[in-house]
């Protein structure tokens, strides 16, 4: 760390999410003494998104125990927060920051933590408001609770992680849910197919009707409800709708801005965008993976804490870089679900234990024996150990892997560069 500017200096964080939190409390604990203005659009105190789908939605988890600034910690913190306030424009020259309101602010430095937001499928607008669903915010998520309380069928659209979750809570509330997935299989996009075998068999064994490999032709207002037409012809009715078919990053600001873009802000290591005097970090943010070899835009609770205080370091004059292997975890039906890497490149699965009878873990290896990620089920420590190996650039021996009646930090491993 060299310089921590001081005084005078204004440092702005639009967004009110994780990330924008973790950068206002970073810049504080790492010394900043100057205004920090935190800008969210959401009426409430920067929260975390995960219990939203668990927990939360539930109705066993409470609003306090997701905040992550509140107003006595914003004072001691000394962070003006505008909340419920969207930032329509910034003005890069003037360097000026203005919201819908009409307040504006000039900044020295400016951080984006915009994250994203869910994707709707086009022609929906015109269904029963009341009926169709998106799960990313608090408010979503108290709206979704009130509907599943009276509910007796819940259709999801999309077999991802937020679609699953929430199939698994409204089930723990009773509730019969049908899942579609237009893909052959369920998160196909970031698992390998044993994967989503065993997703696939835990929910059925759990009572939800999966239909996979059919796409969605319409979807109508009923009396009471919903009606899906399927792209085969069949046609699903239902109480209430979730759309969980993924994000869209929230890149509007930093489009018009002018800003470096693909699929996300494009950052630097350290978090800085095009402009060096403007930083981006969490599910906005498309940052250089040294673990990938690749940039990636990662959406999860690690990526919007860790990148954000790499962020906030550097706009000190810190010189750490944001260089940690993905990380992702679920929770469903009481079982614990931990993603590492990148498990949708592995091409060959070596299991650990039992992960589809519900204890162990899969380590992913690609076509060249390269171990790509791993995915753990009920098996948190495991896949710890396994972290610590990967990020040291080396993988247990394939062979040694499924050998359980040795701890795994004890098995041999070799450099992670495949077979000789
Ligand atoms: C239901 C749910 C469950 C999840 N579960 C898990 C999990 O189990 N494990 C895991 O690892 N991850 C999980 N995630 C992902 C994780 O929560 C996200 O990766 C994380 O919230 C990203 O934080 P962020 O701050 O980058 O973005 P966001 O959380 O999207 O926050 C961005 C904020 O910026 C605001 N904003 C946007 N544009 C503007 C503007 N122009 N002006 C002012 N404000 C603006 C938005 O309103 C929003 O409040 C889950 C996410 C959801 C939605």
């Amino acid at each position: 760390m060299t310089a921590i500017p001081q005084g005078g200096a204004t440092y702005v964080v639009v967004g009110g999410g994780q990330a924008a939190a973790w950068i206002a409390r970073t810049l504080r604990t790492e010394g900043f003494t100057g205004r920090l203005v935190l800008i969210g659009e959401e009426p409430h105190w920067p929260y975390e998104r995960p219990a939203l789908s668990k927990a939360f939605l539930q109705g066993t988890g409470s609003v306090e125990a997701i905040t992550l600034l509140n107003p006595t910690l914003a004072e001691e913190a000394r962070v003006e927060c505008w909340l419920g306030q969207r930032v329509t424009a910034v003005d890069r020259a003037a360097r000026i920051v203005t919201t819908a309101d009409g307040r504006s602010v000039a900044y020295d430095t400016l951080f984006l933590a915009t994250g994203g937001r869910a994707r709707r499928l086009p022609g929906l607008d015109s269904l029963p408001s009341d009926r169709v669903h998106t799960l990313r915010t608090l408010t979503e998520s108290e709206r979704l609770r009130g509907a599943l309380a009276g509910a007796r069928h819940l259709l999801v659209l999309g077999g991802g992680w937020i679609g699953l979750e929430v199939a698994a809570t409204a089930r723990a509330l009773g509730v019969a849910v049908t899942v579609v997935e237009a893909a052959p299989r369920l998160c196909a996009r970031t698992m390998p197919p044993v994967v989503s075998d065993w997703l696939h068999t835990l929910h059925e064994s759990h009572g939800v009707r999966m239909v996979t490999g059919v796409g969605v032709a319409g979807v109508t207002g009923t009396a009471g409800g919903i009606a899906v037409t399927l792209a085969d012809g069949g046609r699903l009715e239902a109480d209430h709708l979730l759309l969980g078919i993924g994000i869209e990053p929230e890149v509007g600001l930093a489009a018009a801005m002018g800003l470096a873009l693909d699929d996300g802000i494009v950052v630097d290591a350290q978090g800085r965008t095009s402009d060096p005097g403007i930083f981006a970090a969490g599910d906005v943010a498309r940052h250089p993976n040294a673990f990938a070899g690749t940039s990636l835009r990662l959406e999860s609770w690690a990526n919007a804490q860790n990148q954000a205080i790499v962020a906030a370091r550097a706009a000190l004059g810190g010189t750490g870089v944001y260089a940690e292997i993905p990380w992702f975890w679920s929770d469903q039906y009481g079982v614990n679900v931990q993603m590492l890497g990148l498990p949708g490149l592995g091409t060959h699965a070596v299991a650990r234990g039992t992960p589809e009878a519900g204890s162990g873990c899969w380590l992913m290896l690609d076509g060249s024996g390269v171990a790509v990620g791993a995915v753990a089920v009920n098996a948190a420590r495991d896949l710890r150990v396994l972290r610590k190996l990967l990020e040291d650039g080396r993988a247990p021996l394939p062979g040694a892997w499924t050998d359980t009646t040795t701890p795994v930090q004890r098995l041999p491993s070799r450099p992670n560069v495949g077979l000789d």
